[in-house]
């Protein structure tokens, strides 16, 4: 009797422990090789992975106990997982809303481009205003400037197609009969071009603002958000430092990622100005689990491109000139006392050698207080710093950089600033050292290519993506793979206040993955920019998997 109660008792012990080795949860990965961190270091740990509620819950031995799962159950058969790549400053909105305008870009000839204006009006039927860019009259057979003759029969809508470097526009009649232009149409720095005494629909630099175009409406808003959203999935993005919005498109944001349609996690710097400044600073953060909003973006400058950027000595490719001062130091200098009172981030667009050292000085003076402070100030660029003025950065400000600048920018940069201000221009290793190893990096798109991988690309080998240097660009400023990969993870999570919660793969994290079938921290430098991510995961739900 003694005996057969015990057999009873381990039976019911058995079934208990069997039970408990039976954990439901909603996703399980097997075999994966997860990238862990080790201080600058990097290793891959061959494991099964469980995800509950998007984060990651347990890390485990590809020979582990059994697990169901509620939703899938995938084996990655030995891929690369690597903590979710972002993008450190991006300008998603206005991503996807080049992404819906009218393309023109490569066309041969004007015909060409009315095609294509053409065929899109027929496919978007519903659009209140058809928006196109990138035309280029120098790349045609014929090399004349357009008239709108051809555009009146394809819409009564207006159609505004801007020139590929923005300082020239062809509108239909019916968009300048709305904006009330007329032959007698007149603006300082820009032209109204009239033939035989008739508008031809082209204006000219300034006379671009007498057209009154209507606003993109909160609709079209929404269908850029979400086409640039499938576009950042299909390159593995899993998070974006947006760098500057107005309150009117946060908030479309987070009405568009609470209804569940836009799932891209969004770090917002607001567009300052003095009324957004008090609205926010009154109102006090906003987080949601897919969107932070507490910090600003401002400009002190301009761009190196178009000779913007303010320089301490002139231009080398323009006598007397130091490009411009944006914000005066005087503004920038009291919103920061208003920001480091707030505890609120500050993030500064700063080219110029000159626009650096002064926003440096300006940040150091609220960093150095002995300030218990934790305010993590960035400079979004940081292009031209003297190596004197890159010793501020030690105080915990933050130079969040782009490296594709670096190699888009090297043809023709050397003619804007001379070789001496070229050698420590673009300086990313040296600024990683000052800044204590901290180096968000980003890509500005849709300046330039929102692929990540050319960010890692261009970080390491300072070359360009699109091969045309087979040399590369000041290569002792190169960043290893790893100091790249932390860049576009650890650090921008850094940078964003969100260490704890994504940048790394670790337990209680949300399940964020960039993943690949090739390793790329050892491929063979030249394929990484045939690299195609095999599959994005955010908030542990699979957003993206490659077609086969
Ligand atoms: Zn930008």
């Amino acid at each position: 009797m003694y005996s057969l109660f015990r057999i009873f008792f381990l039976l019911i012990i058995i079934s208990i422990v069997g039970c408990s080795s039976t954990v439901t949860v909603d996703h399980l990965l097997l075999n994966a090789r997860i990238a862990q961190f080790e201080g600058d270091s990097l290793f891959y740990k061959y494991s099964n992975l469980t995800l509950i509620n998007g984060k990651i819950d347990r890390i485990l031995d590809t020979n582990s106990i059994a697990f169901n799962s509620r939703n899938s159950r995938i084996d990655l058969k030995g891929a690369y997982v690597y903590p979710g790549f972002i993008d450190a400053h991006a300008h998603f909105l206005h991503q996807g809303m080049v992404l819906k305008s009218i393309n023109l870009q490569g066309t041969k000839s004007w015909e060409q481009c009315v095609q294509i204006v053409k065929k899109f009006i027929i496919n978007n039927p519903e659009e209140e205003v058809y928006r196109g860019q990138g035309w280029d009259q120098n790349d045609w057979f014929i090399k004349k400037f357009p008239d709108n003759s051809q555009l009146e029969k394809l819409s009564n809508r207006p159609i505004l197609l801007s020139r590929i470097d923005g300082h020239a526009t062809l509108a239909n009649s019916v968009a300048i009969k709305e904006s009330d232009i007329n032959e007698k149409s007149k603006i300082d720095g820009g032209e109204v071009i009239s033939k035989n005494g008739i508008l031809t629909g082209l204006l000219i630099d300034n006379a671009q603002s007498l057209l009154i175009i209507k606003k993109p409406s909160k609709y079209e808003k929404c269908r850029a958000l979400l086409a640039a959203q499938d576009e950042a999935f299909k390159v593995g993005l899993t998070g974006i430092h947006e760098a500057g919005l107005p309150t009117e498109d946060i908030n479309l944001i987070n009405e568009l990622q609470k209804n569940g349609e836009l799932k891209m996690p969004l770090y917002v710097m607001i567009s300052e100005s003095p009324a957004e400044l008090t609205y926010w600073l009154d109102r006090g953060p906003l987080k949601t689990n897919l969107l932070d909003v507490r910090s600003f973006k401002f400009y002190s400058d301009g761009s190196l491109g178009s000779r913007g950027a303010l320089m301490s000595k002139p231009y080398s490719d323009r006598d007397n000139h130091y490009g411009f001062e944006i914000r005066s130091f005087n503004y920038m200098n009291s919103a920061a006392k208003r920001l480091a009172l707030n505890e609120w981030q500050m993030n500064t667009h700063s080219i110029g050698d000159s626009a650096n050292r002064q926003m440096l000085k300006i940040y150091q003076s609220f960093l150095n207080k002995r300030s218990k402070k934790d305010l993590r100030w960035r400079i979004e660029h940081a292009q031209v710093v003297k190596p004197i003025d890159r010793e501020a950065f030690r105080y915990g400000i933050i130079p969040s950089v782009q490296p594709s600048h670096a190699t888009s920018d090297m043809d023709w940069a050397i003619e804007r600033i001379g070789p001496e201000r070229i050698s420590y221009a673009y300086a990313y290793s040296s600024l990683r050292e000052s800044s204590n190893g901290i180096l968000p990096l980003g890509t500005d798109f849709p300046v330039e290519s929102m692929n990540p991988i050319y960010t890692f690309y261009s970080a390491i080998a300072r070359k360009s993506p699109d091969g045309h240097s087979k040399e590369g660009f000041q290569v002792e400023e190169s960043l290893t793979r790893e100091q790249a990969l932390k860049g576009m993870t650890i650090d921008a999570a850094y940078a964003s206040f969100q260490e704890n919660e994504v940048g790394q793969i670790k337990i209680g994290m949300w399940a964020n993955f960039s993943i690949f079938t090739t390793d790329i921290m050892s491929c063979a430098e030249d394929s990484i920019t045939s690299l195609n991510v095999a599959e994005t995961w955010i908030h542990g739900e699979r957003v993206y998997v490659k077609p086969k």
